[in-house]
């Protein structure tokens, strides 16, 4: 899945990423979604042996475009893992609490405690892309921001967290026809804004906004991954075996009992 990486500290251009990708996957959607419930099942074990263990805390960041594919990644990929460790952090509009307080305040506090995963549904990166595109702040702010994010994901990672950052790259042309798939459908009018079709109008300066974004925060201790998302198949493949990967390098073991149990009889 290294293909899929943000290189930290080489060059970067979004636009050479495809998002009709599929890699050196041999198969098709078919033999996508089997691997995908293979690798399901092993995330489920691992998330337990995480829980049980309750020593690495995870951070899994999803950003993405409008209909780029989020909520569908959280309801697959993590399809069956167990609640109780598991939690999602979505990130709305900032309250005006939140914008009384540094734009890391309302993140920090929601960052996965031992033995957790925790997913964040749009993250501090709202704060360098919505943010910016809309000059909600001046740039001497937002243009800080990015060593601000590299610094605080430092403290997160030498602190015991692992931090997943995935980017779903849609094409344009994709998200015209998921947009119209849920105009024409009512029961997705729900997720549907006029909003959408504005921030659709800005996609050049979103996908620039991206660009830098990846580019001066993909580093060794939280690294980006752009993951092709145009087949959601896919996305959730990519999604899946980098988690799989990643939870499997480390090491985890079931705690010792906490008294010898040699020769217990339950009577
Ligand atoms: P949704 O995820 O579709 O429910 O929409 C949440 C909205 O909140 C999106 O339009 C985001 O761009 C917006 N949002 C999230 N974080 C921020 C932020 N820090 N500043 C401004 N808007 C934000
Ligand atoms: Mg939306």
């Amino acid at each position: 899945m290294k293909r899929y990486l943000v290189e930290p500290g080489k060059k970067f251009k979004l636009s050479e990423r495809n998002p009709e990708d599929t890699g050196d996957f041999e198969g098709g959607k078919k033999e996508g979604l089997k691997a995908i419930v293979e690798l399901n099942e092993k995330l489920q074990t691992l998330q337990e042996l995480l829980y049980a263990e309750g020593r690495h805390k995870v951070l899994v960041v999803l950003q993405a475009m409008d209909t780029g594919g989020k909520d569908g990644v959280i309801r697959r990929v993590f399809d069956g893992v167990n609640p109780q460790g598991v939690k999602v952090a979505g990130f709305k509009v900032p309250t005006a609490e939140e914008l009384a307080h540094d734009f890391l305040w309302r993140v920090h506090k929601v960052t996965p405690g031992n033995g957790e995963i925790v997913i964040f549904n749009r993250s501090h990166y709202e704060d360098v892309l919505v943010v910016r595109v809309h000059n909600y702040v001046p740039e001497a702010v937002w243009s800080k921001r990015y060593e601000q994010i590299n610094e605080f994901e430092k403290i997160l990672a030498e602190n015991g967290t692992t931090i997943l950052k995935f980017f779903l790259h849609i094409s344009k042309d994709e998200q015209k026809e998921r947009l119209q798939a849920r105009l024409d459908d009512p029961t997705k009018h729900w997720k549907f804004s006029l909003g959408d079709l504005e921030e659709r109008k800005l996609w050049d300066d979103y996908q620039a906004a991206y660009e830098e974004a990846l580019k001066k925060t993909s580093t060794v201790h939280a690294p980006w991954y752009v993951v092709p998302a145009n087949r959601k198949w896919y996305r959730d493949l990519v999604i899946s075996r980098v988690l799989v990967e990643t939870l499997e390098g480390m090491k985890m073991k079931y705690p010792e009992p906490r008294e010898p149990l040699d020769g217990v009889v339950v009577e």
